[in-house]
């Protein structure tokens, strides 16, 4: 719906005057991050950078990307932080704990801050109650729990597990609100049925926050048709990066205060609109940890095109792989993922498996099939599944194969590299 904003004057700002918010914005931090962390000092004199080369976003392309990795090298060399904290001990509330195990000093005010616009733009409103279901260790825990406090909601901690008590807590203190993971939604609602209850009688549930490294579109679909709720999906990391689905649940807006730029992982090139690459980050409400270009592994793309709903921040797409996954097929690179979104346009697919040969020296990519019903037109079916990946990863299915059903496993990966390189 527009007009429906958290904060009009920022979410809807003008692209010229966003696009000087944050090359000012990013100078500050910048300047910041060189004198308070000393590992980010380091790392941009090691980069022959000084604060004053960085004027623009544009400027970001000097600096090194800087990885997960690297952050778990120095915390390890370093404990906790290797460096990175630029903020008083007293002006952190929380650290946050990711595998390594890293640390990710948390601020409550300055993450709620940044992450409320998002949250309100989800469906949460004021006065809702939400349980947050997933381990308060981590960071996608605490800034949910911050952004929902701080837009005036409240928050009730479950953590995971225990499903019939969490049933139980979400009745009687009529939660209006749920941040966990689908499959969890899903069980909690079969577990209130069970016991003859009526979902959408019994219980006060309108929003869900579903976050999961890939939300299962079909449940996701079962929970906004047959229960209905206002379902979204964001993006983010421990690091700060947050990006949100809007009204319009087609691309994720990304954070009014900060920065996600989609590079050449190899050489941290900007790419432009609609080009896939990996997301880059850099946010500028995490001041106790200040990370410039912090490189995330995903895949994504992006687009300054304005949205429906009246945001003007930029898009990015839902992920559409790690960095690691992809496989170059005949010169163009393909993306797993891409290829599981273009089958699951086809209803009539259950599961499938695409893989690349080399014989002769020539890629060759086949695509498994495994249908519903043997009895579809084979060749239209192959001819309609071609030109949709044809359009989306700009590369030929060269050999369509059928697997008789329950061949192909619900954990095979959806794209497989058998080359051999001798
Ligand atoms: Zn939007």
């Amino acid at each position: 719906m527009k007009g429906d904003f958290y904060n009009p004057a920022l979410e809807t700002m003008p692209a010229a005057e966003r696009a000087e918010f944050l090359n000012a914005k990013l100078r500050r931090f910048v300047g910041h991050a060189y004198r308070h962390s000393p590992a980010m000092k380091a790392w941009l004199d090691k980069a022959g950078v000084r604060p004053e080369h960085v004027r623009a976003v544009n400027d970001l392309e000097r600096l090194p990307l800087i990885r997960r990795g690297d952050i778990i090298k120095a915390q390890q060399a370093q404990p906790p932080f290797g460096g990175f904290l630029a903020a008083p001990m007293n002006k952190v509330d929380r650290i946050a704990i990711s595998a390594g195990p890293s640390y990710f000093p948390h601020q409550s005010s300055a993450w709620g801050k940044a992450f409320a616009p998002a949250y309100y733009a989800m469906g949460f409103r004021p006065g809702d109650v939400v349980v947050v279901t997933f381990s308060y260790q981590y960071m996608a825990s605490l800034g949910g729990d911050s952004a929902i406090r701080t837009l005036g909601a409240t928050v009730i901690a479950t953590g995971t597990g225990n499903t019939e008590q969490q049933m139980q807590i979400m009745r009687q203190t009529r939660v209006t609100g749920f941040y966990g993971g689908p499959g969890f939604l899903v069980n909690i609602i079969k577990k209130a049925e069970e016991q003859g209850l009526d979902f959408k009688r019994d219980f006060s549930l309108r929003t869900a926050l579903l976050a999961a490294e890939m939300v299962p579109q079909a449940t996701r679909k079962l929970l906004e048709q047959d229960y209905g709720l206002i379902c979204s999906e964001a993006y983010g990391t421990s690091e700060g990066q947050l990006a949100y689905e809007c009204s319009a649940h087609n691309m994720l807006h990304v954070g009014d205060t900060q920065v996600i730029e989609i590079v050449d992982p190899a050489t941290g090139k900007q790419k432009g609109p609609g080009e896939i690459g990996e997301m880059v980050g850099t946010t500028f409400h995490t001041t106790a940890f200040p990370l410039i270009r912090f490189a995330t592994g995903d895949l994504s793309f992006y687009t300054d095109e304005p949205c429906p709903c009246g945001r003007t921040s930029r898009r990015v797409a839902r992920i559409l792989g790690r960095v690691e996954d992809v496989t170059k097929v005949k010169g163009v690179f393909v993306y797993p993922r891409q290829v599981a979104e273009v089958i699951s346009r086809f209803p009539e697919v259950v599961r499938f498996q695409a893989s690349v040969t080399r014989p002769e020296h020539k890629d060759v990519m086949t695509l498994k099939l495994e249908l519903k019903d043997g009895s579809v037109d084979k060749d239209k079916l192959t001819e309609s599944v071609n030109q949709a990946i044809q359009d989306t990863c700009r590369v030929r299915v060269d050999r369509f194969q059928f697997a008789p059903a329950g061949t192909i496993s619900e954990q095979a990966k959806p794209l497989v590299d058998e080359r051999k390189w001798d």
